[in-house]
């Protein structure tokens, strides 16, 4: 599939990219353009696609890629081999993290982490059920800010000053996820829709 114009492999390990992230990756980019010398991690990577097409059209950055999946793994390493960027890939669990990126920072960090919570299975597509990774797709509904929390937190920590952080979200869950920064003390928090008029981004930034 093609993903911000360049081409990724697939397979039932990662989603298939969505044009919704494209819009977050072209906001990261368009933010970040000025910069360099800067270290990005991105959480829950999947095929790879954020973190490629960031590596790709920002310049000077040292890209990070974490997953749980050692088979999206597989997929994201490919891809960047395939689109000639050099990413260091990290096969851990967000929700469990040990001690390998203790002393590492970030100048961004961005995730499109499990958003749709089960009682939203309904409105999905049937090939997306059969044929895209639950594990990359789904929360408890009574937990279903959980990655983003957890993220938050991580980020409290190993965000430089001024680092951002970006997130995908979940459509319905737009006040709520910006409230969740904001009292995390996060300051320029902002809420974006994508082409379909949906809450899809969200950002903040670590001031102190
Ligand atoms: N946007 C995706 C979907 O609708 C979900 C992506 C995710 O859970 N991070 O299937």
């Amino acid at each position: 599939t093609e993903f911000y114009g360049l081409n990724f492999e697939v397979n039932n390990s990662v989603l298939i990219p969505r044009p919704e992230t494209e819009e977050l990756v072209d906001w990261i980019i368009k933010e970040n353009k000025v910069k360099n010398e800067i270290n990005i991690l991105d959480i829950g990577t999947g095929s790879g696609c954020i973190a490629i097409a960031l590596a790709k059209n920002l310049k000077n950055v040292s890209v990070f890629a974490l997953d749980i999946s050692n088979n999206a793994l597989d997929v994201a390493k490919k891809n960047a081999a395939n689109n000639e960027v050099d990413i260091e890939f990290i096969e851990h669990d967000i929700l469990n993290l040990g001690l390998e990126i203790k002393d590492l920072k970030f100048d961004i960090i961005v995730s499109n982490p499990p958003y749709v919570r089960k009682l939203e299975k309904d409105l999905m597509h049937d090939n997306v059920l059969k044929h895209e990774p639950h594990l990359a797709l789904f929360v408890d509904d009574e937990n279903a800010l959980l990655f983003y929390n957890t993220i938050a937190e991580f980020s409290k920590k190993h965000l430089s000053k001024n680092g951002h952080l970006y997130f995908e979200i979940n459509e319905n869950l737009g006040e709520s996820s910006k409230a969740l920064l904001e009292n995390k003390n996060f300051k320029q928090v902002e809420l974006r829709k994508d082409i379909n008029q949906k809450y899809r981004m969200l950002k903040g930034v670590r001031h102190e």
